[in-house]
């Protein structure tokens, strides 16, 4: 009663507040149900080697199509999912379905990695690792097929946390991609406390290499870090063909932008790159 209270208080008091709890309930409804029957899809963008542009992988990408055929932002629905407790469940059904594609799309041939995003919430939950453990436990063959993609703040927001979970999922097999690199915090303590084995660095990096020599220098540095640290490198976004050239002559290892594909259906995908 007394929080009832305070609520309308500060809804009174905030109304534009109270607007925006309300948008945030009613979506976090709208989640749960789309949770329940099963209306989110798992899409997949490809990750190519840049020298030879074989098929190195795909990042899973999840939408949420509408009866209208538009799909919601993904940005949008994990950001509502995180502030009202429903990532973890969320987290969980990405990692399920993505587990069980992984599978389908072997016996299609496919013999590449599949990335999957993680919140900053999913790595301090306890819940989530027994189920992935049990994931494992279920078939073991499938972590050696995943990365877990974390961005910088994610692993900044709780780095005790970070560090134990990950830990413990590289043990398993499990490998792990610093997302958005160059965009948060302290990046460079993450590459000496966690079991990196990946660096992407963001799109706007990316983007605007070839027009702003400080992108550039980023890149370029960001490159050689990783060779240094024996990580890989993921370029994302890449939008045209000279920053391709450029990326090649720097030696990075994988490619991913709307240059060569956006996120596509799983059967698209298929169609489109395996048997
Ligand atoms: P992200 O993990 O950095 O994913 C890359 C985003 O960049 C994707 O947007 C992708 O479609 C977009 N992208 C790829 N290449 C290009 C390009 O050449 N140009 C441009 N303009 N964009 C490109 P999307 O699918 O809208 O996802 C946005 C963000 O939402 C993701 O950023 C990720 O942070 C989050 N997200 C998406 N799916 C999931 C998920 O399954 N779980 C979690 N936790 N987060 C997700
Ligand atoms: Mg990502
Ligand atoms: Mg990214
Ligand atoms: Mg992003």
């Amino acid at each position: 009663y007394e929080a009832k209270r305070t609520a309308q208080q500060v809804v009174a008091y905030f109304p534009e507040l109270g607007h925006r709890a309300r948008e945030l309930s009613e979506m976090s409804t709208r989640i749960e149900k789309a949770l329940q029957d099963n209306e989110f899809e798992l899409h997949l963008q490809p990750i190519l080697s840049a020298f030879g542009g074989q098929l190195h992988g795909a990042e899973v990408l999840i939408r949420w199509p509408q009866k209208n055929g538009e799909f919601i932002p993904p940005n949008k629905l994990i950001s509502v999912a995180e502030q009202t407790g429903l990532i973890l469940p969320l987290s969980q059904w990405i990692v399920l379905n993505s587990f069980k594609q992984l599978k389908k799309l072997k016996a299609h041939g496919f013999y590449g990695f599949l990335h999957i995003n993680l919140s900053p919430k999913d790595l301090e939950s306890e819940e989530f690792y027994y189920f992935i453990e049990m994931l494992v436990e279920l078939d073991p063959s499938v972590s050696k097929s995943i990365i877990f993609e974390i961005t910088e703040n994610a692993m900044m927001t709780n780095l005790n946390a970070a560090r134990k979970m990950m830990s413990k999922l590289s043990k398993m097999g499990f490998k792990f991609s610093v997302d958005d690199f160059g965009t948060g915090f302290s990046s460079l303590v993450l590459l000496r406390e966690l079991p990196i084995d990946q660096i992407k660095i963001d799109q706007s990096f990316i983007k605007n290499m070839l027009n702003e020599p400080a992108a550039y220098a980023i890149v370029e540095s960001t490159i050689f870090l990783a060779s240094r640290l024996n990580c890989n490198v993921v370029a994302e976004g890449i939008e045209e063909k000279k920053v391709e050239q450029a990326l090649i002559k720097l030696n990075c290892d994988y490619v991913q932008g709307f240059f060569y594909s956006k996120a596509l259906s799983i059967d698209c995908f298929r169609k489109r790159y395996l048997r």
